[in-house]
């Protein structure tokens, strides 16, 4: 039996990872949930599964959580999460926070060696080799959720990790994929959370119209895969049925593929290194009739080269990337700049930053910081 705890339980991958578990039925156990400030969803869902453990990020509605659940643990903040994380059951942390709020369980989740099933990509974004250092030292997993990834984590089975040419990211291309730049100045915020192909949170949602997602996802390839920052290509694929591919030393392209739907790629990580039965479609002909695949317009997405600038830098600049952009496409959001401003404002944070080559912890956080007050300030 797999015993999860589940971090941002409330959101869309959170409940994918619900619909997994139920799919899984007794194989499967929820351990302990956590949400970011509403007490009643977090309830319902900790009552529903008779979970162990429930936290808040922050404590204002913990009175409520309390109340509601008073046969669990609750609490709010890092340590209840970290007694969850620390539980000898818990074999899997799922983390679906959404942004830097994910960081501290990813990596708790790794400091205790547990299997991390990684949905945060900020995670990777912005700890970089740090994560994976401290994964080294004890043992710990790290297992996709994001769908590109867990696409090449499942390509790369088929063959040695000597052997990769490139990996090739596919994106939808986003809602704006065939606007012109005087079109996309005038995007609302609505028009930006209008996604093709994927129903996701409203940051990644904004993050895929501007392709800053596909930025962070180079350097979280970077980490996750150890690959060249070279060995990393992004092509857009309006379709979103091909989630992203490997290419080998002799030619060959490997592709994992099937309908966009989060729930295989969380089933994976769960389940890994074993696939279980599950009913999902997989190839019907109407859906693969009519694949297209284009190069990416880095003019009109100027977030694609700063995604490749960050993972060339390496050292701070996921943490400056990451911060700026979080504090930008919130701005947008808030009506306060347009949305050509969110690339230009993450340009001049990265462009006026000092990076450090091999950050301590510390130094990330340090950087971070900075970034959200640059962006927070700037004028572009
Ligand atoms: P979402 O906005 O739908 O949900 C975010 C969740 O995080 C909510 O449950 C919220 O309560 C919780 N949360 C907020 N602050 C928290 C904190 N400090 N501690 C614990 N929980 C907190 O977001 P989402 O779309 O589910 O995305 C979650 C993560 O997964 C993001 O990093 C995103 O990039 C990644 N991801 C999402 C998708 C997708 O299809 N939605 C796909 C790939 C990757
Ligand atoms: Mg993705």
């Amino acid at each position: 039996m797999i015993q999860v705890v589940l971090v941002g339980a409330t959101g869309s991958i959170g409940r994918s990872t619900l619909a997994v578990l139920r799919g899984l039925g007794p194989d499967a156990r929820l351990l302990g949930v956590f949400a970011g400030s509403r007490a009643e969803p977090l309830a319902r869902i900790a009552s529903e599964w008779d979970v162990r453990y429930a936290g808040l990020a922050s404590d204002e509605q913990l009175p409520a959580l309390r109340t509601a659940l008073p046969n669990v643990r609750t609490g709010a903040g890092a340590e209840i999460l970290q007694e969850a994380i620390r539980d000898p059951d818990t074999d899997v942390v799922v983390s679906a926070a959404a942004g830097t709020a994910g960081l501290p369980a990813s990596l708790e989740a790794v400091r205790q060696g547990k299997t991390l099933a990684l949905a945060n990509k900020e995670s990777l974004v912005v700890l970089g080799p740090l994560l994976l250092a401290e994964a080294r030292k004890t043992g710990a997993r790290i297992l996709p959720v994001d769908s590109e990834h867990s696409a090449i984590f499942q390509c790369l089975r088929a063959g040695r990790p000597g052997e990769v040419r490139r990996v090739v990211l596919t994106a939808s291309g986003g809602p704006f994929r065939t606007w012109s730049r005087e079109q996309m100045a005038r995007a609302t915020p609505a028009d930006a959370l209008r996604h093709p192909t994927w129903s996701m949170g409203p940051k990644i949602t904004v993050d895929s119209a501007t392709l800053m997602n596909k930025a962070l996802e180079i350097v979280e390839a970077r980490w996750l895969f150890d690959l060249r920052p070279e060995q990393i290509d992004v092509v857009v694929h309006p379709q979103s049925m091909v989630h992203s591919m490997v290419e080998f030393v002799d030619g060959s392209v490997v592709a994992q593929m099937g309908p966009p739907d989060m729930e295989l790629p969380i089933q994976y990580a769960l389940t890994y290194p074993e696939r279980r039965k599950a009913d999902r479609p997989g190839f019907r002909t109407e859906d693969f009739s009519a694949l297209t695949f284009e190069d990416p317009d880095r003019e009109r997405f100027p977030a694609l080269g700063l995604g490749e600038q960050a993972a060339r830098a390496g050292g701070t600049a996921g943490a400056v990337l990451n911060a700026a952009n979080e504090v930008a496409v919130q701005r947008f959001l808030d009506g306060e700049i347009p949305f050509p401003a969110i690339a230009d404002t993450v340009a001049s944070v990265l462009e006026d930053t000092g990076l450090i080559a091999d950050p301590t912890i510390e130094q990330i956080y340090e950087a971070d910081r900075t970034a959200r007050e640059d962006a927070t300030r700037c004028r572009t």
